[in-house]
C-alpha cells in the first residue's frame, strides 16, 4: 500500500469494485494525502479498529468456516422494554473470535493501568519488570470463543449527559478521581468520562446476569468497552477461556434475546445487598479511601479482575439505573 501502484488504483472509481473495496481504497487514499501534507499517520489502537469493524454497516463479517478466526452477524434487536427503547443501536452476534494473550512482564502491588483505549498506560509510576534478562520470546496463549456486541445510541447518551442530575453525579465522581490522583501523585491522568463508566458498569451487570442465567462461570466471560463521541459506544462481551465453555454457541443464543437479558441486568442493578451503604458511598470521602468507585461493591458490580479490562475501578450503578441514594442520574430511567 505504500508504493505508487496503490495511488493509481485508488484515483478513479472502477465500476467492478464493490462498495467495501471502494471504502477501504478511499480510506487508504485519504491517509496517503494526509501523509503527503506532512501530517503524522492516523494511528488507531487495536481496540479502536476492533470496535470500528463491529460498528461497520455490514450485516456479515468474516467467514463462516471451521478454520475461520472471526465471523459475526448482525441480528435484529427484537422486542425491548420501554426502559430500553431508544438506547440500543445495534446487536452483533460474534459466532467466532480469537483472542491472543501474551505475557510481557509483571508488577507487584500495583498493576499497570491501561487507559480507556486499552493500549497506552496511565502513568502510575509503576515499572513493569521483564520476564527475563535476555528476552527473545514471550509466552502467549490463543483462545477461541464467541461473543455479543451491543452498540448504544450516541444521541441518547448525549441527551443523558446534558441532564442536571447527571452533571451533579459527574462532579461527585470527578471529585473522587481528583483525590485519587493527588494521593498517587499523578498529574496527567484525565477522567475517563461518564459514558465509559456507564458502559463499564452495565457490562458488569450483564456479565453477572449471563453467569446466573446460563451457567457460564463469570470468570470465563470478558469485556471490551468502547466509549467515544466520535467513533461510537459499544460493549463486547465474549467468552474466551481454555476448554469448550466458549465455543458451544451458548452465549450467541443468549444474545438473541437481548431485551430480556438487558431487563434482567437492569433489575439486578437497582438494589445491592449492601444498600443503603453501597448507594450512599461518596467517592471523595477521605475516611473510606475508595476514591474511584461510585455505588459499586462486591455485592453488586465487582467481578473477577481477569474479566474486567480496568481492574474493577471507576464503576457506578447510579449511572445505569436509579438507586436508593441517587434516583435521578440513570441512563435507563423511565421518568427521564
Ligand atoms: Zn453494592
Amino acid at each position: 500500500m505504500r508504493d505508487g501502484t496503490g495511488l493509481g488504483f485508488c484515483s478513479g472509481r472502477s465500476p467492478w469494485l464493490g462498495p467495501h473495496v471502494w471504502s477501504r481504497c478511499a480510506a487508504v487514499w485519504a491517509d496517503v494525502q494526509r501523509r503527503l501534507a506532512g501530517a503524522a499517520p492516523a494511528e488507531k489502537s487495536i481496540k479502536h479498529i476492533k470496535i470500528e469493524t463491529l460498528l461497520s454497516q455490514k450485516d456479515t463479517l468474516g467467514d463462516d468456516q471451521p478454520e475461520s478466526d472471526f465471523h459475526a452477524r448482525r441480528h435484529p434487536l427484537g422486542p425491548l422494554s420501554r426502559l430500553a427503547q431508544g438506547t440500543l443501536d445495534r446487536l452483533v452476534l460474534v459466532h467466532r473470535l480469537r483472542e491472543v494473550s501474551a505475557q510481557l512482564g509483571f508488577t507487584r502491588f500495583e498493576a499497570v493501568m491501561p487507559d480507556t483505549e486499552g493500549e497506552p498506560e496511565l502513568d502510575l509510576d509503576v515499572e513493569r519488570a521483564p520476564l527475563s534478562r535476555d528476552q527473545t520470546w514471550l509466552p502467549a496463549t490463543e483462545n477461541r470463543g464467541e461473543g455479543i456486541f451491543l452498540s448504544f445510541s450516541g444521541e441518547a447518551i448525549a441527551a443523558w449527559q446534558r441532564r442536571p442530575a447527571v452533571r451533579r453525579r459527574s462532579e461527585q465522581l470527578m471529585a473522587g478521581f481528583d483525590v485519587w490522583k493527588g494521593r498517587k501523585r499523578i498529574e496527567d491522568a484525565s477522567f475517563p468520562g461518564l459514558p465509559n463508566i456507564l458502559l463499564q458498569s452495565l457490562s458488569h451487570l450483564l456479565i453477572t446476569t449471563l453467569s446466573l442465567d446460563c451457567g457460564y462461570s463469570a470468570s470465563a466471560l470478558r469485556e471490551r468497552v468502547h466509549a467515544s463521541s466520535k467513533s461510537g459506544y459499544g460493549i463486547l462481551l465474549y467468552t474466551s477461556a481454555l476448554g469448550s465453555e466458549g465455543s458451544l454457541g451458548g452465549l450467541v443464543e443468549m444474545g438473541k434475546n437481548i431485551g430480556r437479558l438487558l431487563d434482567r441486568a437492569l433489575e439486578l442493578g437497582h438494589l445491592c445487598s449492601n444498600d443503603p451503604v453501597c448507594a450512599q458511598h461518596d467517592p471523595a470521602d477521605p475516611h473510606e479511601e475508595r476514591f474511584l468507585p461510585g455505588a459499586a461493591c462486591h455485592g453488586c458490580l465487582l467481578i473477577a479482575e481477569t474479566s474486567c479490562e480496568r481492574r474493577n475501578e471507576l464503576l457506578d450503578r447510579a449511572l445505569v439505573v436509579p438507586t436508593v441514594a441517587t434516583p435521578d442520574a440513570a441512563f435507563f430511567d423511565e421518568r427521564a
